[in-house]
């Protein structure tokens, strides 16, 4: 493959999103030694960025090398030593991937479920808080991109820590898509990663812990489970000493520096609203041709539309066309939903109007040529409503 040949597409999948030529630029500025004066100034500002984003003032706040998923290990295997109790709040993949990752990590794991597109109330982890605890930590995804659904923080954090234990919240895809109150909501340890609305390519993932998670760390017993990933030793190059650990992904984290910058000179509020707007011009064009969405109306995702594929349509095949004629790409179905749905991302950079009209053409264009649909136009028209009320 000639690099140079590489076609640009709309990303509007759970991720990679569309990035800013500003961060790409960012990544080709020249790469430095890993504890150069000029780079560790980037470090810094980079903390900085990410406790405005995260809403926090933990200083135990970096950005790990890796994606999202190293985000979640980090989280779990600093936090959890062989035989501590840890309950997992699972309603898709990444809870399932969480439970997975705390296995390994020696926890022993209790699990609760919802139906996929549902969320969890306070209660159901209050019950399960008091009939099989006590836990050290609780872990529950934010914005669970395999069905679409928005999960509530805030009431949750209050009966984990009315138990006594810490709360890992998994906000890979809603941070800087939607509000992410790390103090607000007493979240103690929290990661996500770059590509989707922080709108960088995939590569790191900023994560946090709060005082109290800190504490739990200093307290262990055990060495971290894995080498890498271990917190006491990464903060080391962090902080003041600069400790030698593991090279740093120099110009990774140029691009994550441009990409903060971006979701700051935004603002984070405006960025919020942006994605709600995109997300209700892209449901009513949905609508519009009898596409719905699949998970709980009054906990939808901005960023991340999970939507049944019409009855009698090849569901992949419509991708590929999207993909191949359109240079539009959409996600597929994961695990319960596979085969049976689309997952519309509108992510950062792809939160726009001109990725919902694009999508919605595209989309009406293969369905009416497949015969699901008998003319085009109705659902782009839908959203322009939405764009012009
Ligand atoms: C994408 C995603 C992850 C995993 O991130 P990777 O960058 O693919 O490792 C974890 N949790 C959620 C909710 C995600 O959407």
């Amino acid at each position: 493959m000639n690099l140079k040949e590489i076609k640009p597409r709309l990303l509007m999948g759970p991720g990679p999103s569309d990035v800013d030529p500003r961060v790409l630029e960012a990544m080709s500025r020249p790469t430095i030694g890993h504890l150069d004066p000029q780079f560790l100034s980037v470090l810094n500002e980079i903390r900085d960025m990410l406790q405005q984003v995260f809403q926090t003032n933990n200083r135990l706040t970096l950005a790990v090398s890796g994606s999202g998923s190293a985000g979640m290990e980090t989280c779990v295997v600093n936090l959890i030593e062989p035989a501590d109790e840890m309950l997992v709040c699972i309603n898709g993949v990444f809870g399932q991937r969480m439970k997975d990752v705390a296995e390994r990590a020696g926890a022993e794991v209790t699990a609760i479920e919802r139906p996929w597109g549902e969320v969890f109330t306070a209660d159901e982890v209050a019950v399960a808080l008091q009939e099989q605890g006590p836990f050290k930590v609780v872990g529950i995804v934010h914005a669970e991109t395999s069905t679409g659904a928005a999960q509530p923080i805030a009431p949750i954090s209050e009966v984990v820590h009315q138990s006594g234990a810490l709360l890992l919240v998994d906000t890979v895809t809603s941070l800087a898509g939607m509000e992410v109150d790390v103090d607000g909501w007493q979240i103690d340890a929290c990661y996500s990663g770059t590509q989707k609305c922080l709108s960088c390519p995939p590569g790191l993932a900023p994560v946090t812990f709060s005082p109290a998670a800190v504490k739990a760390i200093d307290e262990r017993k055990a060495k971290v489970q894995s080498w890498y990933l271990d917190v006491t030793m990464v903060r080391a190059y962090w902080s003041a000493e600069r400790l030698y650990h593991h090279t740093a992904p120099i110009n990774m984290n140029y691009a994550l520096h441009e990409a903060l910058r971006i979701v700051l000179e935004e603002g984070l509020e405006a960025r919020w609203q942006r994605h709600a707007l995109h997300h209700r011009g892209l449901k009513a064009g949905l609508e519009a041709i009898g596409v719905r969405h699949l998970a709980d109306p009054n906990h939808q995702l901005p960023m991340l539309n999970a939507v049944a594929a019409p009855e009698g349509v090849d569901e992949a095949e419509v991708r590929k066309r999207l993909l191949d004629e359109f240079n539009i790409e959409i996600g597929a179905g994961l695990g319960q939903f596979k085969g049976k749905a689309w997952r519309i991302g509108l992510m950062g950079e792809s939160a726009t109007e001109r990725h919902v009209t694009s999508v919605l053409t595209a989309l009406e264009t293969v369905l009416v040529e497949r015969g699901i649909l008998r003319e085009t136009g109705r659902a782009v028209a839908a959203a322009r409503e939405v764009y012009s009320s």
